[in-house]
């Protein structure tokens, strides 16, 4: 196999080799000043990445894939009286319905069909003929498809009914626009290995500090994913249990690179990446799944072209050191994926499309 594996997955990404050293922390223990240090330094910046105030917002980290942000804020969103109304185009926004149902909550799943977004006027209906929705949860980038939600739309929505929004965000932060204070975001979960470019098993969410009150106020349905336990551990430079240590300091070193980057100046470089390769499948005949203004820019579902299975497609390109991503639920037979998130060159991106067309040609004479 090559050395390097360039990485058209959606997550985990390629990293950079800053990031990579990173994990050499030195041992440490997670009940040391040092390692407080780290936590400290990983909470602020993950607001000042994202230009949030640290008096209105606070961050929350935990020692988990990104699912488990998803799931701390989720079974603790409505109080246990309330419904959750989940908009739902895609797996993810589908997991939420069942994170929440799992708990006990009772769920209003306002679904549309995966190639599309949702209808706004549904959602405030909803909202106007159900006194019960205590909560909106919606996600932002669905990687199911690389559609982008309308999330200010939504957030508007909420605001008007004074319900908080809470948005899985886990695969758009970073590599797509997200307004939290003009969307209205109450909470949103987010992941180190996505387009933060840090490594798997660290997550967070990031949640306005009023939001914390009212959720303190509904009883906690679990002990690791308590998030009010968290949060008060970690404002008090604490912790509940043992975070991932040298993950953290890799992530520590991702979000300075961010910094140094700006989330503007990546969300135009992974852009830049999405515009060669689309480019370049106009080139090869091959269609999108969603139409261009649907896209984002970090994730095209591509349709397989005819007489073409996935599964050749991926092991011919595996072979020449490129991971893609088969299509999810019900588009697993239909199509699959690109992402382009992560530390990628240009030049690599031109030879993927160069073993991409080889690939369908040879499978499709054979
Ligand atoms: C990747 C992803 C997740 C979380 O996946 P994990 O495997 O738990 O990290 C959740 N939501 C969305 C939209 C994602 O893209």
């Amino acid at each position: 196999m090559p050395d390097r594996m360039v990485l058209l997955n959606p997550g985990p990404v390629n990293i950079s080799e800053r990031v990579r050293k990173a994990l050499a922390t030195p041992d440490m223990c997670h009940r040391e000043e040092e390692f407080y240090r780290l936590q400290a330094a990983v909470r602020a910046k993950l607001l000042q990445v994202f230009g949030l105030d640290p008096k209105e917002y606070a961050s929350v980290l935990f020692t988990a894939s990104g699912t488990a942000a998803v799931e701390a804020c989720v079974s603790r969103f409505v109080s246990p009286a309330g419904t959750l109304l989940v908009v739902s185009n895609g797996v993810y926004g589908e997991r939420i319905c069942d994170i929440a149902r799992r708990y006990g909550t009772k769920v209003l799943e306002v679904k549309c069909d995966y190639t599309s977004r949702p209808n706004l006027e549904t959602i405030a209906r909803a909202l106007r003929e159900e006194p019960r929705i205590e909560a909106i949860a919606a996600v932002h980038h669905e990687t199911t498809t690389g559609l982008i939600n309308p999330i200010r739309e939504i957030g508007e929505i909420a605001r008007d009914r004074k319900v908080p929004l809470f948005v899985d965000a886990i695969s758009g932060l970073a590599g797509e626009e997200l307004h939290f204070v003009e969307a209205n975001v109450a909470a949103c979960a987010g992941t180190a290995n996505k387009c933060i470019q840090g490594l798997p098993g660290i997550c967070f969410v990031i949640i306005r500090r009023s939001e914390i009150e009212r959720m303190a106020k509904i009883p906690a349905r679990n002990v690791y994913l308590d998030l009010v336990n968290q949060f008060r551990k970690q404002e008090a430079n604490d912790t509940p249990f043992t975070p991932a240590v040298q993950v953290m300091s890799a992530f520590n070193e991702a979000l300075t690179e961010l910094l140094e980057e700006t989330v503007p100046a990546r969300i135009e470089r992974y852009r830049f990446y999405s515009r060669i390769l689309r480019e370049g499948y106009a080139r090869l005949g091959l269609k999108t799944l969603l139409p261009p203004d649907l896209l984002s820019n970090t994730i095209t579902s591509l349709r397989l072209p005819e007489e073409v299975k996935y599964e050749p497609v991926h092991d011919f390109l595996k072979a020449r050191g490129f991971i893609i991503y088969a299509g999810q639920g019900q588009l697993r037979s239909a199509v699959f994926r690109i992402a382009n998130m992560g530390v990628l060159k240009e030049e690599e991106l031109r030879a993927f499309l160069a073993a991409l067309e080889e690939a369908i040609r040879s499978l499709r004479a054979s």
